[in-house]
């Protein structure tokens, strides 16, 4: 590929000096799990997001169970989850014994649309996920209200969205906890698995430093049935070198997606991301949307464009949730999205001139289709 989907051996290695410090640092420390690097990251995580409480776990999808688990949340109970968004939403759901019910997107942001939640509730509901896909937050004012009417959990899965805003405000701060991933390939990424949520719950805060270590406050003395979900130290040192560089990383998203937006803006047949006025997204992933899209895919990577599907299979078609009962033409917006959207290259391993490249490829190629 001349211009792959993601690079983050680039993307690491232009931190390649402060990152061997934190090795340096972790290994001298002789101290490996929740210890002072877990802490600081922690304290400067959650200060990032403007919220109170930072809680690092072992993975986005822990993150997400362990908010869930900590809220009492388990078997007969149902959580409503985007139709259209990674399957880890739904997994942690699964996870905790609770059930998993689909709502469809508004077609043009991807995110769950508040106008079809009213009609999922019903007496079993505890919870909404509202997920900010691909970097753009999720319209959350109209769901906080809602849950507030319902007195419903609101669990933001921020997993692609690190920085991003909903009318002015990070995501991480807006719904009673947020779960974020640090997998690899995210905005803020570590060298292995990582995870961290946020919240400005006390009490909340509390449970969950509790379910994530075996459910112990004090060692070898358990109070709930817990989990080992947590973050490294290692990692949590990577972590902080990384966070230091998350907003020009974001910076430099926006530019990208800027480029792309204005340079494929009048092709006939070929869908641009649409941004709302009280959304700052971050970018994780820059997606357009084309009814040939395998073909443009195909066309692209004969170009030597890297691209990514995100995501091919809708979660309630994929097997693993055969025993649900769902079938095709169940959540339609979601599928028609799930055939249609293509990830074009983008993150800070890229310049503007490789943008322009990209997006001279996609208009050669739309042309030939
Ligand atoms: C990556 C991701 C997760 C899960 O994170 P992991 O760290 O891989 O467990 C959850 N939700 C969304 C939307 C994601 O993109």
């Amino acid at each position: 590929m001349s211009i792959p989907f993601l690079d983050l051996k680039a993307i690491n290695l232009s931190q390649a000096d402060e990152l061997q410090a934190a090795f340096q640092r972790v290994l001298q420390s002789g101290w490996f799990v929740l210890g002072q690097e877990v802490e600081q990251f922690e304290r400067r995580f959650a200060a990032y997001c403007g919220a109170g409480h930072g809680i690092g776990v072992a993975n986005g999808l822990d993150a997400i169970m362990l908010v869930l688990k900590a809220a009492g949340i388990g078997p007969g109970d149902e959580v409503i989850v985007p139709s259209n968004t990674f399957i880890a939403t739904w997994l942690a759901v699964s996870y905790c014994g609770a059930t998993p019910i689909p709502v469809e997107p508004v077609e043009a942001t991807y995110n769950i649309d508040p106008a079809r939640i009213a009609a999922a509730i019903t007496p079993r509901t505890r919870a909404i996920i509202p997920v900010h896909l691909y970097g753009q937050p999720a319209d959350m004012a109209p769901i906080l209200a809602l849950a507030e009417q319902h007195g419903l959990l609101v669990v933001e899965d921020a997993a692609q969205a690190h920085g991003a805003r909903y009318r002015g405000q990070r995501t991480g701060s807006l719904g009673r906890a947020a779960a974020f991933s640090f997998y690899p390939g995210k905005n803020l990424g570590a060298l292995g698995d990582g995870g961290g949520i946020t919240t400005s719950d006390g009490a909340l805060a509390e449970r969950l430093r509790t379910y994530r270590n075996y459910g112990s406050q004090k060692k070898y003395h358990n109070q709930v049935q817990g989990y080992n979900s947590r973050l490294d130290e290692l990692q949590a040192a990577f972590l902080s070198t990384k966070l230091a560089v998350l907003d020009e990383g974001n910076t430099l998203r926006r530019a990208i997606a800027a480029r792309y937006t204005e340079l494929l803006a009048d092709i006939p047949g070929l869908l641009l991301p649409s941004v709302p006025e009280w959304a700052e997204p971050v970018w994780h992933l820059y997606v357009v949307r084309h009814p040939q899209r395998d073909r443009l895919a195909a066309a692209l990577a004969e170009a030597g464009i890297g691209t990514i599907v995100h995501y091919p299979i809708a979660p309630h078609m994929q097997q693993a949730y055969a025993e649900l009962g769902y079938k095709e033409g169940d959540f339609p917006i979601a599928e028609a999205i799930h055939r249609e959207v293509l990830s074009l290259p983008i993150g800070p391993h890229m310049t503007l001139q490789q943008a322009d490249e990209v997006a001279l490829a996609v208009r050669r190629a739309v042309q030939c289709l």
